[in-house]
């Protein structure tokens, strides 16, 4: 092999480690954004526009959680079943529970009570029985009157 094929060839191999350096390094450029496309294929997978103002996403909703959005079940929750909770206020045994006697006793349901927070016209949810939803017209011996 003469000088000049020798100079042509190492030249050759030069030139080829030179281009695969430099496409090293751009494929080691590109690695930290291989997340983020990751996550613009997730979003547009979804519909979501990606953009800056989107919502956080849920969280996953506990067993807890999902019982919170059910009516409560006095036979089980045992602050409700200590308190007198019925779900018609109507129901409520009055010689056990005598402050939903008369007039004034009458009025008391969940839904004047100042524990109880409306999800809409028939359920809410209330911050000493938490385990679940109480009826608007429910009634517990911890009724207080709302804005009192
Ligand atoms: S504390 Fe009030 S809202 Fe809660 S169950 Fe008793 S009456 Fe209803």
């Amino acid at each position: 092999m003469s000088d000049e094929s020798k100079s042509q060839e190492t030249q050759s191999v030069d030139h080829s480690r030179r281009s695969m350096i430099r496409k090293m390094a751009v494929v080691m450029a590109s690695l930290p954004l291989v997340p983020l496309l990751g996550a613009c294929t997730q979003k547009s997978g979804t519909g979501e526009s990606g953009g800056g103002n989107a919502a956080a996403p849920a969280a996953p909703q506990t067993p807890a959680a999902a019982a919170a959005e059910k009516p409560v079940d006095p036979d089980t929750d045992t602050i409700a079943k200590s308190l007198g909770y019925v779900a018609d206020a109507n129901q409520v045994d009055t010689a056990k529970f005598p402050t939903r006697k008369g007039e004034a006793g009458a009025k008391q349901f969940c839904r004047t009570c100042s524990y109880y927070t409306a999800k809409d016209d028939k359920w809410g949810h209330c911050q000493v029985i938490q385990s679940g939803l109480v009826a608007s017209g429910g009634w517990c011996n911890s009724w207080n009157l709302k804005g009192a």
